[in-house]
């Protein structure tokens, strides 16, 4: 990484990095214990792979064993050019993460800090359409993007799966940002821009996507939930109780990680890990 900015030193700042001349801001909605032991959530791992992810991640194991998670999201920007938010956390009170999730987020507080006002954000990619994802993409009553100059980018796999398995979602969610024109829906790979692609990584929902970053030989990749703790870095077969289709996110997970792996270092940003930013 060139010029890696991290600011973990600095209290109000969001951690950071930067890749060419983009900037990829960390901002952490929320963060709590997860809801059930995380050997039920890694069901296969075992004590000597647990071992090597909490030596790889300590800030994601709380004293007594359980699994304490963030809930990110990633800025993107060149200089004080548009930004590219990549996922919407759990949202305000009252947001459908509630039941689940440490709601109401800090992500309004958290851009703040990183300098970005909401009608800076012109692309929202959402990786896929859980609650922890979705949080602040439409909010009020009735329901309004949050980003108003935004276009949103969703997978079409990932819609239609949505609205056979969640029909109350498309009312809340998708049916504002179509009457409001922003809703941009995508098949597989896209260009967003020079450097900057979406990835389709399905598994762990149908329409799963990712976001990489390429600048001369450098990569970061915002994975969204490809994967969702340090012990599938420690063994990327590992699977996730909360997967869809879970050999689907294991083949996804295994190939892009392999992919990268052969190009040299790659730096992870990921949604739900103890730190922000791992190196692959
Ligand atoms: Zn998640």
């Amino acid at each position: 990484m060139r010029g890696a900015g991290d600011d973990w030193h600095h209290r109000r700042m969001p951690p950071r990095r930067t890749l060419g001349s983009i900037t990829v801001t960390a901002l952490t909605d929320g963060e709590g214990p997860f809801f059930q032991p995380r050997a039920e959530a890694f069901p296969d791992a075992t004590p000597e792979q647990w071992r090597a992810a909490d030596q790889r991640d300590p800030a994601s194991v709380t004293p007594d064993g359980r699994w304490w998670l963030p809930f990110r999201s990633f800025a993107l920007r060149t200089g004080d050019g548009p930004v590219t938010l990549v996922d919407a956390g759990i949202g305000p009170a009252g947001s459908p993460a509630a039941s689940w999730a440490p709601v109401p987020g800090r992500l309004p507080a958290e851009l703040a800090a990183a300098g970005i006002d909401p009608a800076d954000v012109r692309t929202v990619v959402l990786t896929h359409l859980h609650s922890d994802h979705i949080g602040w993409a439409v909010t009020g009553t009735p329901g309004r993007p949050y980003f108003p100059n935004a276009d949103y980018v969703v997978q079409r796999a990932e819609l239609a799966a949505m609205e056979s398995v969640n029909p109350g979602l498309p009312a809340g969610l998708v049916a504002p940002l179509r009457a409001a024109g922003q809703l941009r829906v995508v098949d597989g790979d896209i260009t967003l821009a020079p450097g900057v692609r979406v990835l389709s990584t399905p598994g762990h929902t149908a329409g799963h996507q990712s976001v990489l970053l390429e600048a001369d030989d450098e990569r970061l990749l915002v994975t969204g939930d490809l994967l969702v703790h340090a012990v599938q870095l420690v063994d990327p077969d590992l699977a996730y109780a909360h997967e869809e289709d879970p050999a689907t996110a294991r083949e996804s997970r295994v190939a892009l990680l392999r992919a990268l792996t052969t190009h040299g270092p790659t730096v992870l940003a990921t949604p739900h890990l103890g730190t922000p930013f791992t190196t692959l």
